[in-house]
């Protein structure tokens, strides 16, 4: 399993596959769990959404930013999306990935950009940034941002992997902050990450618990798992926590059934919403995250011979060595 998992990464990481992809556009059923390719695509899902009393945060997807061009035109393209949120009055917030702003290359660059991005969010009535985590090796430019943004703003908020030994005492430093809470999708070595699935739950519980029962802010619980959602239905009633603390957060495509269920039994509800042509390493993370229920989760829209086709232009390419960034 570990070998199909590493794979999908390899796959995630390869820049000529990327590249390649974005002139297809979303395929091989990655059009089930990306929003499309325009700001209207996008407007009219999140208003889909909104109709079923179900928020949006939303994601420009971009991988390998690598030039100051790249990253000030996705900060453009940010900035694009936030005023179509803000215009069209729909309930959505925007997640940003500091890499995608020049982080990698020019750490300065890319603090301009979030504070671009987050300033104009905060004179559209506050709209809430959130920082997504990536790498264990970018977390520290996200919490240095976020230490100097939030002196001044107070729309701003990031995710804590429970996958980290130091998911604790990230949680610790930001009691005030809204954070996400979720499980952690990268590969972490074993020096500063839980690697077993009951090791990770069990952390990702005991953050819940502990979140829910201290926090100054609101609370994403950004997972799939039933158990997870049960548990925490259980873990509010029986501790009298409001449903307004808190919503559960699911990506788009995914357990569409169960979020509506969730969402009409009276909690709040985001769907992270991906959008954009840069949609190649977003879809072969979210095949990575479950090799174990890969024929389950994708059957429906992953058809053999399409898996066939990412299989056979995968090794292609890493044979070819036109590859991996990190
Ligand atoms: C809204 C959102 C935002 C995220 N943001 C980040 C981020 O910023 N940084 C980061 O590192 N990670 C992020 N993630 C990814 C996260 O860390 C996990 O990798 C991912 O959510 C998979 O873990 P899980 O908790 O959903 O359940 P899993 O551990 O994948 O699954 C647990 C169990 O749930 C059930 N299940 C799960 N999915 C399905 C399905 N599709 N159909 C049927 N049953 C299913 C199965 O029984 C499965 O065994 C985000 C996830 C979400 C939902």
């Amino acid at each position: 399993m570990g070998l199909v998992k590493n794979f999908f990464i390899a796959l995630s990481n390869n820049a000529f596959l990327n590249e390649s992809a974005k002139k297809i556009g979303p395929s091989l059923g990655a059009n089930r769990v990306v929003a499309g390719n325009t700001i209207d695509d996008v407007v009219k899902t999140i208003q889909r959404l909104n109709d079923k009393n179900i928020a949006a945060t939303v994601d420009n997807l971009g991988e390998f930013v690598n030039s100051k061009q790249e990253a000030i035109a996705a900060k453009n393209d940010i900035l694009k999306i936030m005023s179509a949120i803000h215009e069209n009055g729909l309930d959505a917030h925007v997640s940003i990935k500091l890499s995608q702003l020049g982080a990698e290359f020019d750490r300065q660059l890319a603090y301009d950009n979030a504070y671009e991005i987050v300033q104009k969010a905060a004179e559209y009535n506050q709209m809430h940034i959130n920082f997504d985590t990536e790498k264990y090796d970018s977390l520290s430019d996200i919490t240095h941002t976020l230490d100097q943004l939030k002196t001044e703003f107070s729309n701003v908020g990031t995710v804590i992997q429970a996958y980290l030994f130091k998911a604790d005492e990230l949680l610790d430093k930001y009691p005030d902050l809204r954070l996400r809470l979720v499980k952690g999708a990268y590969k972490e070595s074993p020096h500063i990450a839980y690697q077993t699935t009951e090791e990770i739950d069990a952390n990702y519980l005991h953050l819940i618990e502990k979140r829910l029962l201290n926090a100054k802010n609101f609370t994403s619980i950004a997972t799939h798992d039933h158990r997870i959602i049960n548990h925490v239905k259980a873990f509010v009633e029986a501790n009298n926590i409001d449903k307004s603390q808190f919503e559960f957060q699911m990506l788009y495509g995914f357990r569409s059934e169960l979020a509506e269920s969730i969402a009409k039994e009276g909690y709040n509800f985001t769907i992270y919403v991906p959008y954009g042509d840069d949609w190649f390493g977003y879809f072969m993370r979210r095949l990575a995250e479950r090799p174990q229920n890969l024929a389950l989760a994708f059957k429906e829209f992953v058809k053999p011979k399409s898996l066939a086709v990412i299989g056979v232009a995968g090794l292609v390419a890493i044979l070819l060595g036109k590859s991996c960034k990190k």
